[in-house]
């Protein structure tokens, strides 16, 4: 995974960082990162692993473990089983805005008990599922900027 950058961080251009602008980070957690913990819906988890189950960023030059306990996570969820590596999420948000996360966030939550931004479980929930066109429509608007 990519270093830890602060919540809701906003992209600028970068060159290392693949489809960034307009972004915004969430759950990019790393060892020794401070983050919030609480409970989050069912309904919230179970969209995110739809999403997760479909990266549309995958580095390859980049490990693919937790860096917070060194696994490498399995998790069964309702729609089938996540196998977690170094893929990235983007799940559009109110007003163009895009979150951009790691698959491991769904790790993050699950056995961490991370809790993300309320507006980032808001956009989860709010957002086309990856397989509608609505959702492919915005991933060919995105992969333009
Ligand atoms: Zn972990």
């Amino acid at each position: 995974m990519d270093p830890s950058l602060p919540e809701l961080y906003a992209f600028g251009y970068d060159k290392h960082l693949q489809h960034t602008i307009n972004s915004l980070a969430v759950g990019w957690l790393d060892k020794g990162f401070k983050y919030n913990t609480g409970l989050v819906s069912e309904a919230f988890l179970d969209r995110l692993s739809l999403f997760c189950m479909d990266p549309v960023v995958m580095p390859f030059d980049l490990d693919g473990n937790c860096p917070l306990c060194l696994e490498y996570p399995i998790i069964d969820t309702p729609y089938g089983r996540l196998e977690f590596g170094p893929g990235e999420l983007r799940i559009p948000g109110r007003d163009k805005t895009v979150y951009a996360a790691p698959t491991m966030i769904y790790h993050f939550i699950k056995d961490h008990k991370y809790q993300p931004p309320q507006e980032f479980m808001d956009a989860v929930l709010n957002a086309p599922l990856p397989d509608t066109k609505e959702y492919e429509e915005f991933i060919l608007y995105w992969r333009k900027r």
